[in-house]
């Protein structure tokens, strides 16, 4: 019964409002990973960029002004991560707000001591639990520059993790999926890379990811979507573990 509401939900959301041919042309060209995808999988991607843009809000501040092919282009870059899961894994959040540049969250925060700090670093993008996803538009547009940035797969990633309590590195994994061996993998992977940051060392993945667990999954997903070939390359493990998470395979 519920499958038949959501189906008929979603028919009509798409035929309502459905992505126009040179938008969605438009969004293909601008975003590599989505180009990459075979055609049912394109076609996939297209509708739940449409209902991702029916169900939640894209909010521009501070004076931005988004055309609705920006609109698309966002709403595709979301709906990467989710593209062999569903809608639903995006469920308990509605906003999308978007600064024109990075921006500098205005807000304390309390340490584990109970301390509070006023933040003053400058974020490219936030995830909060419940709440809004944040981006810079600038950030956006500089998706893929360098290889594997992508700010909004990164958020999204956040969100995901955040399905089953805060955000840990550690998503709800499907049946099938070890959890042992997810831990096993990550805290392996991130070890080695540690190591190599001590050394001096290149690393191969943006050293933001060593900031916490959470932030390697979300650097390391949006990797695996926009740069799969270098992450399957220098951390095959990690790579196949988000293969069975995200059930893709963009290598
Ligand atoms: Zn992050």
């Amino acid at each position: 019964m519920f499958d038949k509401i959501r189906n008929w939900r979603v028919r009509r959301a798409i035929a309502r409002h459905p992505i126009a041919e040179p938008l969605w042309r438009d969004a293909l060209q601008r975003c590599p990973a989505a180009r990459r995808l075979g055609a049912s999988d394109q076609a996939t991607l297209r509708v739940l960029a449409t209902l991702f843009l029916e169900s939640k809000s894209l909010e521009p501040t501070k004076g931005l002004h988004l055309e609705d092919a920006d609109r698309v282009l966002l709403a595709t870059h979301a709906c990467l991560p989710i593209l062999k899961l569903g809608m639903d894994w995006y469920d308990g959040w509605h906003s999308v707000i978007v600064y024109p540049d990075a921006f500098i969250p205005r807000r304390p925060q309390i340490d584990a001591a109970g301390v509070v700090h006023q933040t003053h670093a400058v974020m490219a993008g936030e995830a909060w639990g419940r709440g809004p996803v944040i981006v810079s538009w600038a950030d956006v547009l500089n998706t893929g520059k360098p290889p594997g940035h992508n700010v909004v797969v990164h958020e999204m990633a956040h969100k995901l993790d955040m399905l089953n309590g805060d955000a840990n590195g550690f998503p709800p994994l499907h049946r099938r999926m070890d959890r042992r061996e997810w831990s096993r993998v990550f805290s392996s992977a991130w070890d080695r890379l540690k190591e190599e940051q001590r050394n001096g060392a290149d690393l191969p993945i943006n050293p933001y990811a060593l900031e916490s667990p959470a932030e390697f999954f979300a650097v390391a997903s949006e990797q695996f979507f926009e740069a799969p070939a270098t992450l399957r390359q220098h951390l095959p493990d990690v790579y196949r573990q988000l293969e069975q998470f995200y059930r893709q395979h963009p290598f």
